[in-house]
């Protein structure tokens, strides 16, 4: 059998020893520690570098995606009683944390061009919402699905008009931008993750980009289980154990040095995709739908088109007969996320939903891309793609 190709595996520069090793030689073996703060500004430089005026914003490394997301709706103020907005179309992830601070999300489904956040359904959404609870919501969270960049802007726009703070959960999209801005630079709050088949990995990790300085002390404060400046340990708020270990931010380190290449081959194998379905009627790659966008590609993902014949699919539909397909060349591949308004944890949260996200679902499918990912392994991906069809 040939070898198994999977969806996005992490992948080392061979520098992230050398850094452990020199972490261990001074044994920084600790939760803080010179690596956490030198992983922090490789961050800053790489996100905030343009345009001018961002350096303002601050970054903290923390353990995962999931806490920098928990922690941003702290720093938000978010509670019991209240409401946030989050795109339904996205991993569980985005909406967890908002019930980890007692708040209620509510879902709003995507537009087809990028697959996020549907900026009109979002305003009446909120208009909605306000008129049936008489208050705002306290947050917003649109996702960058796959890479791709939301229409921030028109999102932007709609969070200002009502005055709601947008938290953007950028965990896929390190390294995309939209009109030349890093995706994560422009809400009041945007997350990392460096989950271990993200665009970089730390093993497991996280970060949250703060609007300034002030709240990114406020925010290192949280995560260091609220302690203030006393020789004693003094507690004026409830904390968090959510820092990045000194450890992980070795391996972050050196895979900073390598971010750049990561980005420009999930790049290239979109590419190659595009090249290799040209001729392939029904089958249509997720595509930047602008100029204005320019996603990492982080996973690539299709749609099956409705006239699309696939075999064996009369008894469990078209993306899972592929898949099944696929897994018989050892190839994994994945459906594209159930969205959240459709998940039995979030039966009861109120959603405001287009189709959009369930037609999707109903014929996507995300298949290899990363740094593992070569020339043999992308034709062998399209050449079992095309055998599943009829
Ligand atoms: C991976 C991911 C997260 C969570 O990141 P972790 O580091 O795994 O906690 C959040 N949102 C989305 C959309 C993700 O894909």
């Amino acid at each position: 059998m040939s070898d198994r190709i999977l969806l996005c595996l992490c992948h080392m520069s061979g520098k992230e020893m050398d850094f452990i090793n020199e972490a261990f030689a001074d044994n920084w073996v600790v939760p803080l520690g010179p690596n956490v703060n030198g992983f922090e500004k490789d961050l800053e430089k790489f996100f905030l570098s343009y345009p001018p005026g961002l350096e303002r914003k601050r970054i903290v490394a923390l353990a995962s995606g999931t806490a920098a997301i928990h922690l941003g709706l702290v720093a938000l103020g978010a509670g019991r009683d209240d409401e946030v907005i989050v795109q339904s179309f996205t991993f569980s992830a985005s909406a967890n944390p908002v019930t980890y601070v007692g708040a209620t999300p509510v879902f709003v489904d995507s537009e087809p061009d990028t697959w996020n956040m549907d900026p009109a359904l979002l305003d009446h959404a909120i208009a909605d919402r306000i008129q049936k609870t008489g208050k705002k919501p306290k947050a917003i969270i649109p996702v960058y699905l796959y890479g791709m960049p939301a229409k921030i802007s028109e999102i932007l726009e709609v969070a200002e008009k009502w005055g709601i703070p947008v938290l953007e959960d950028s965990a896929e999209a390190f390294g995309s931008r939209y009109k030349g801005r890093m995706c994560g630079t422009f809400g009041e709050y945007g997350i990392l993750s460096f989950n271990g088949n993200k665009m970089i990995t730390t093993s497991g990790g996280g970060a949250l980009i703060c609007p300034d300085e002030e709240k990114w002390k406020l925010a290192m404060n949280y995560a260091t289980q609220s302690r203030e400046p006393y020789p004693w340990y003094q507690h004026e708020r409830i904390g968090y154990n959510y820092r990045l270990s000194n450890i992980s931010a070795c391996i972050g380190q050196g895979q900073m040095t390598i971010a750049e290449e990561h980005i420009a081959h999930h790049r290239h194998v979109q590419e190659r995709y595009r090249e290799l379905f040209s001729g392939v009627e029904g089958i249509s790659l997720h595509e930047n739908p602008g100029p204005e966008f320019d996603s990492n590609f982080w996973l690539c993902a299709i749609t099956l088109s409705p006239e699309l014949r696939v075999k064996e699919a009369d008894s469990c539909g078209k993306p899972e007969a592929m898949r099944r397909n696929l897994e018989r060349h050892n190839i994994e591949s994945r459906h594209l996320w159930k969205p959240m308004h459709l998940q039995p944890v979030f039966s009861k949260c109120p959603s405001y939903v287009n189709g959009v996200s369930e037609d999707l679902f109903s014929r996507g499918l995300c298949i290899p891309a990363g740094p593992w990912v070569g020339e043999k392994e992308i034709a062998r991906v399209v050449e079992a793609i095309k055998e599943s069809i009829v």
